[in-house]
């Protein structure tokens, strides 16, 4: 029997390294079965290449609770341990990595937690005993016994207790960590670690319902797949395969748009199938996320970092050694494996999808509403990605039918090209609120685009940055025929005076509140609508943006709106008539008053503008001051007298319901005091 103090500097170790790992403890059950895992392969690799010649045999893993012991015992009939490689692979080295651990703990504690590859030692942050039985594959091996308290000391002695080939951990958990000793929560950590590993892992047995209860059989229950899907080559499956292995991840989503399936051995080794989902809700993005492993071992689901952001929309499995694993996050960014595995998923990604456009655009249109969000998002956020999909984006008009940004350019060319050369292309956002402007605008043979994604604001806004001679307006930004500038048709009918006249008049019965409106006058056939109400692109478009992005400077912004009146509208036309025939002569005085008035003025302001402040009288001050003030009450007052018009006009406010009912603007007691005004216009 040997005894011996491992190599360690500090007495105390171990206490801190349980206390650091505190939240990652159940990595224990996964480091261990790795071993197992490692021991199984080797001893088959030895096997192939001839120089293990025995019976393989039953290389099943085991995994054992005993409640009453309280221990839990990992076993498996790989190549065993010497005595001697017990002294080298668990007393040296497994224990100068703890000691390796405690050296960068000092210099750096959050780069360490968390994920730190501890191996066998970290059997310790579970257990106040370790033991290990073990029998070396080698013809002439003796067992062994190594045991140790989770003190530097420990015991190795030649055992009789074991005759098979193979190792057995016992782990004698502490008092702090009984919950493991639960066979629901082994079976819990089994699944999340060991699913996919490629040794059969045995732990209880299957069960079967018996006199109305489930008993155990005396068969295995085995808890992982030793095949995975990704494992094998894309030859080898059909698309029922990928289908399944899907629903194997992620039992509850719905069946995936795409996959991809990743197998590249240079210069970095990478290997896993990533799905298109089909994202119905925010949770289910929080929910399923790509799993990364690390040879078949479960690693990690927070893949952030090491695949480029847009694509942890994604699902599936990545599998690669190359990841390193016990770094800090911040590291891994600037690694220089990780950045090619990342560009290289990239461009795996942007590859699928043109294959797919390419060869199957049915296919591709059919599933684009669903891809949409996911490719808009890798286009803003990576240029890449960005300049890769140009050729396969699509845009879908008002019509459901999908162009790409080529196919829509020509589409659009010979009719929405305005005056300065410049391509137009109009959109929707919503299709009922705006109804009235997409069929005026549809009318004029413009095709409308339909924009109701999240994203496609902040998409339309870079894709006017790259494309020059392009702008996005939506239809409602201003009346259909001055959306895209063409030369002028019409002469408007009404005067200047009329015009200046009839504002008022409408400003009387604008809606109330915080929106901002303004009128405009704008010469069209007589045919088109007398009114109508528009919003401007920038404004709209700012407030839309920042409202995505929580910035909320513009969105609480007003809105501000344009009422656009067609001056040659007969309805107008009457009115401005009606307006001069009632207010006329009353305006006109009141502007002969105000002309003399200002004349005035101008007669004072010239004659004191080349005096300085002080060598003008007060009294001439004074009457400066008076006459600006009088100018500024009949200004009041006519304005006040058409306005009063306005309210005792009841074509006014029904001309403008009308044009805020066309945008799906008038709503609660403006649409009653509507639809009852409406009513005694039949009467
Ligand atoms: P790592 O697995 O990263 O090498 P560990 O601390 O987990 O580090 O293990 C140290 C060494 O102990 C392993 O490399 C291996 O040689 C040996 N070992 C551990 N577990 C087993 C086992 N179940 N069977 C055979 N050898 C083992």
């Amino acid at each position: 029997m040997q005894t011996g103090k491992i190599n360690v500097t500090s007495e105390n170790i171990f206490p801190i390294i349980k206390k650091f790992l505190y939240s990652d403890h159940e990595i224990f059950l996964r480091e261990l079965v790795s071993n197992a895992v490692d021991a199984t392969q080797k001893l088959k690799a030895l096997e192939r290449r001839d120089e293990f010649k025995g019976e393989l045999g039953d290389l099943t893993i085991r995994i054992n609770i005993d409640p009453e012991k309280k221990t839990i015992t990992i076993s498996d009939r790989g190549i065993g341990m010497t005595a001697d490689e017990v002294n080298r692979y668990i007393n040296e080295i497994a224990f100068s990595s703890a000691n390796e651990f405690l050296e960068k703990y000092k210099a750096d504690v959050n780069a360490i937690i968390g994920h730190f590859g501890l191996g066998f030692y970290s059997a310790f942050m579970v257990s106040k005993k370790v033991e290990i039985y073990t029998k070396s594959y080698k013809s002439d091996a003796k067992a062994v016994h190594w045991s140790c308290e989770g003190t530097p000391e420990y015991v190795l002695e030649e055992t009789d207790a074991k005759t098979d080939r193979g190792t057995d951990v016992i782990l004698h958990i502490d008092d702090e960590n009984l919950n493991f000793i639960e066979k629901s929560e082994i079976e819990k950590l089994l699944k999340k670690y060991c699913r996919f590993l490629p040794i059969p892992i045995a732990f209880g047995k299957e069960q079967k319902w018996e006199n109305g209860k489930y008993v155990d059989t005396d068969q295995d229950k085995i808890i992982n797949i030793t095949e995975p899907a990704w494992t094998k080559a894309p030859t080898e499956l059909k698309d029922e395969d990928y289908q399944e292995f899907y629903r194997t991840l992620y039992p509850i989503a719905d069946d995936p748009l795409f996959y991809i399936h990743l197998n590249v051995d240079y210069p970095f080794n990478l290997t896993g199938i990533l799905y298109f989902p089909k994202i119905k809700s925010n949770l289910d993005i929080q929910r399923n996320k790509i799993q990364l492993y690390c040879n078949q071992v479960f690693v990690t689901d927070s893949v952030e970092g090491i695949v480029p952001e847009f694509l942890t929309l994604l699902h599936g499995v990545l599998d690669s050694p190359d990841i390193p694993l016990n770094v800090s996050r911040s590291y891994l960014q600037s690694d220089a494996n990780v950045k090619k595995i990342s560009a290289h998923i990239t461009k795996k990604v942007a590859d699928r999808l043109q294959e797919i456009f390419k060869n199957d655009r049915p296919q591709f249109e059919q599933k684009w509403d669903n891809l949409k969000l996911f490719i808009q998002y890798g286009m803003l956020s990576d240029e890449k990605f960005n300049e890769r999909a140009q050729s396969f984006v699509l845009f879908k008009n008002i019509d459901n039918k999908y162009f790409t940004i080529e196919e829509y350019e020509k589409l659009v060319k010979p009719n929405q090209t305005d005056k300065h050369g410049k391509l137009i292309f109009l959109y929707a956002t919503n299709k009922v609120d705006q109804h009235t402007h997409i069929s005026e605008v549809q009318e004029k043979g413009y095709d409308v685009l339909l924009l109701d994604g999240y994203l496609d604001i902040h998409f339309i806004n870079k894709l006017e940055n790259s494309l020059k001679d392009i702008r996005f307006v939506r239809v409602d930004a201003d009346v259909p025929e001055k959306l895209i500038e063409k030369d002028d048709l019409y002469q408007s009918k009404l005067t200047d005076k009329q015009k200046e006249m009839l504002t008022p008049v409408f400003r009387s019965q604008l809606p109330e509140g915080e929106d901002f409106f303004l009128v405009t006058y704008e010469a069209f056939d007589e045919n088109q609508m007398p009114i109508k109400i528009t919003q401007q692109e920038f404004m709209r478009r700012m407030k839309d943006m920042s409202s995505l992005s929580g910035m909320n400077y513009y969105a609480n912004m007003p809105n501000s709106f344009t009422v656009v009146i067609n001056s040659n509208h007969p309805l107008i036309t009457e009115l401005a008539k009606k307006v001069e025939e009632r207010c006329g002569s009353e305006i006109e005085e009141l502007d002969k008053k105000i002309e003399s008035k200002r004349s005035q003025l101008h007669a004072l302001e010239e004659a004191t503008k080349d005096k300085k402040e002080d060598e003008i009288s007060t009294a001439q001050k004074e009457e400066i001051e008076s006459l600006e003030k009088e100018i500024e009450q009949i200004e009041l007052k006519k304005e006040e007298k058409l306005k009063e018009f306005g309210s005792n006009e009841k074509r006014v406010k029904q001309l403008l319901d009308l044009a805020l009912l066309a945008n799906n603007m008038l709503k609660g007691e403006s649409l009653r005091a509507f639809v009852k005004r409406s009513f005694e216009f039949l009467e």
